[in-house]
């Protein structure tokens, strides 16, 4: 059986193709600049057995329909391709971020799942659109496979009413639904899954915090394998500081912008989403130009880390609370995986308090799920890759079978 796994975006497709029968990868890609005229940029990797060949092409790319042939043709190539035909794909999993109230659990997708989808626009403006676009796209080029859509929101579910609402009058939430959702939940569930694994404990006998450090970032608790909070909120806005965008911050500031600049709400949404974070702070978002500009002594560079670490340790200590007792804490994504030195900022001082990070092996190990604790640690400490795409693809199979 194979699954293709899609998530799309505004101007990218992300893909990957499972072979679930043999448990194997056999092709992932990335498409970018999708409709900049002369900009495109195709990474597509064929895996076989332990070898990985990988091919660039910079052609442009008109629009989603024309990207998602190119990855079909890539993918049945006679001579590279790892398929013959599309009636190959059983089915295609895709990412959608906001399923809203509507939907908890994955869902096979037919018209009105669609349009439902499209009801929950007005949550998730910048993401759900793209994703509909790609549902509509892989709907018309594989026929005849079962289309899934598995939701960025679904996993913080359980999450009670005392930590989903906001204290704003109650008519906004019950009228329009305003209230947290969470996002990231495919990775949340797939590292908090790997972590009862390399345990050897069922989930639902575990305390989590699970940290998530990409370009985006959140944490979430997990109190006996179910989710009690998580630091986004209606938007993947609120929370921690990220690449750009703010994370929590007064709630009046926009107000007192529009009183005292001469923004608009708009520029004040993309101020907030695009222009914050880490890169309103240094000018810089990706976490590796930052690391090296304040080991060059660029001051602001090593403000944002000094508040970003900050951040990430007070939800800890929130969630610590709210847990009462924690079994493990768990970074994953590109920051969280592959940066010691921001692991080792957020959890020096919090030795006290049961987290006590051994500094070489935090250091040093390989790409791989691992623990950094020292033998002491009360509560243990995992580095675990996210792998958003097998999750997809194994909520895909459970569904179509
Ligand atoms: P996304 O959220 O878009 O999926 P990733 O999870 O890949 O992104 O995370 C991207 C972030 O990870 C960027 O800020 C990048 O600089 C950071 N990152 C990737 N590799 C490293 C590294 N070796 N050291 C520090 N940061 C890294």
């Amino acid at each position: 059986m194979k699954i293709l796994v899609i998530n799309t975006g505004s101007s990218s497709i992300k893909y990957k193709l499972f072979s679930i029968d043999n448990n194997t990868v056999l092709a992932y890609g990335n498409l970018e600049k999708i409709g900049e005229s002369d900009r495109g940029r195709h990474t597509h990797v064929v895996l076989s057995g332990t070898s990985e060949n990988e091919s660039v092409q910079y052609n442009p790319i008109l629009n989603h329909t024309e990207g998602l042939n190119t990855i079909v043709s890539l993918l049945t190539d006679p001579e590279t391709g790892v398929i013959r035909d599309v009636s190959e794909i059983d089915a295609v999993g895709h990412r959608v971020v906001h399923g809203a109230e509507t939907f908890w659990e994955p869902t096979i997708i037919n018209d009105q799942v669609l349009d439902a989808i499209r009801e929950n626009i007005p949550l998730a403006p910048l993401h759900n659109p793209a994703n509909i676009l790609g549902i509509e796209v892989a709907r018309k080029i594989f026929p005849s496979a079962s289309q899934v859509a598995v939701f960025d929101t679904a996993f913080h579910h359980s999450i009670p009413p005392k930590a989903y609402l906001y204290a704003l009058p109650y008519e906004l939430y019950s009228s329009l639904k305003i209230r947290r959702y969470g996002f990231h939940g495919t990775s949340h569930h797939f590292v908090a899954e790997e972590t009862a694994r390399l345990l050897n404990k069922p989930l639902s006998d575990l305390n989590l915090i699970t940290i998530h450090l990409g370009n985006g970032g959140s944490m979430t608790a997990i109190e006996k394998g179910k989710r009690v909070d998580t630091s986004m909120g209606m938007t993947p806005l609120e929370g921690l500081i990220m690449g750009t965008r703010s994370g929590d911050i007064d709630p009046s500031i926009p107000y007192f912008l529009v009183e005292n600049s001469s923004m608009s709400i708009a520029e004040i949404n993309t101020l907030l989403n695009k222009q914050s974070g880490l890169k309103g702070i240094c000018d810089l978002n990706d976490m590796r130009d930052i690391m090296t500009a304040a080991k060059k002594g660029d001051e602001r560079a090593q403000t944002a880390l000094e508040m970003y670490t900050y951040r990430i340790k007070k939800y800890i200590g929130a969630y610590l609370a709210v847990l009462g007792e924690v079994d493990a804490i768990i970074f994953t994504a590109g920051i969280g995986e592959h940066a010691p030195e921001i692991r080792a900022q957020v959890c020096k001082g919090l030795e006290k308090l049961g987290i006590v990070l051994d500094k070489a092996k935090n250091k040093s190990g390989a790409n791989k799920s691992r623990e950094i604790q020292t033998d002491v640690s009360p509560i243990r400490i995992f580095i675990i890759p996210t792998d958003e795409e097998l999750k997809i693809a194994r909520e895909t199979l459970g569904l179509i079978q």
